[in-house]
């Protein structure tokens, strides 16, 4: 059966699946997620990622954090629940990087004092703008009440994720989560991956972020899999 294709983003294809409640994710392999850079393709990306994915949402679950995931369907892809999506990312940062250094006067690499959680609107004609609580209850996004459910769940997530990491000899330096609604609880969507985590790998003494950019990603591809994956 052909599948039929709801929607293409920038990392991911989104069909329909058998059962209208859910969802198919196939993770791309030229995807990436950070704005201005180039779509190289990098073969075994998707696949990584979509692994990554399903070790995480797993690891989450076991903390009681409720995630759409429910099971992986091929090499690439992900059956997930269907939520009505917050169009909002959360982004969670633990190291001065990105936007944060040239924004303030922090240096690059520096850990924070304590994780920053900032909320951007999915808008891409607009470059996704910074967004705080106040805009999104008065826009009608979300209830303060679910937001605060976000901000709770944000940081949860990223203290859990963290501490795996740090196992594993990787920093996280930030994160980029979406929420959607399921039932009237607000559940974690979209995707656990190099495409939205930022990492140090602590075992290399240049110490550099990598994240989802394919030539960023393409030398340490098969040390983040042995390392993430194998544990
Ligand atoms: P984008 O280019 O917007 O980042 P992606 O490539 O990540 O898009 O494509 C995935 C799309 O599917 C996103 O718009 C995301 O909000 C949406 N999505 C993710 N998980 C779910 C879900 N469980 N239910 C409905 N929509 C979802």
């Amino acid at each position: 059966m052909k599948k039929k294709k709801i929607f293409e983003g920038k990392t991911k294809k989104v069909y329909e699946a058998e059962n209208e409640q859910d969802l198919l994710l196939e993770f791309k392999d030229d995807a990436c997620s950070q704005a201005g850079a180039k779509n190289a393709p990098l073969k075994g990306k998707g696949h990584l990622n979509q692994q990554i994915a399903a070790l995480l949402f797993r690891l989450l679950e076991s903390y009681h954090i409720s995630t759409h995931y429910l099971r992986d369907v091929s090499d690439r892809e992900l059956l997930a629940k269907k939520l009505d999506m917050i169009p909002v990312m959360v982004m969670v940062r633990n190291v001065a990087a990105g936007t944060l250094v040239k924004q303030y006067r922090l240096q690059e690499g520096k850990e924070l004092e304590c994780p920053i959680i900032e909320y951007y609107l999915k808008d891409a004609e607009r470059d996704d703008p910074m967004i705080n609580e106040d805009h999104l209850v008065s826009f009608g996004h979300a209830t303060s009440g679910e937001i605060r459910e976000i901000h709770r769940l944000a940081s949860k997530i990223n203290a859990i994720l963290k501490a795996f990491l740090r196992r594993r000899d990787f920093q996280l330096v930030d994160l980029r989560l979406e929420f959607g609604r399921f039932q009237s609880r607000i559940v974690l969507a979209d995707e656990l991956s190099l495409n939205t985590m930022r990492l140090i790998d602590l075992r290399q003494p240049k110490q550099e972020i990598i994240d989802g950019d394919a030539a960023a990603l393409a030398e340490h591809l098969a040390e983040i899999r042995s390392r993430l994956l194998s544990a």
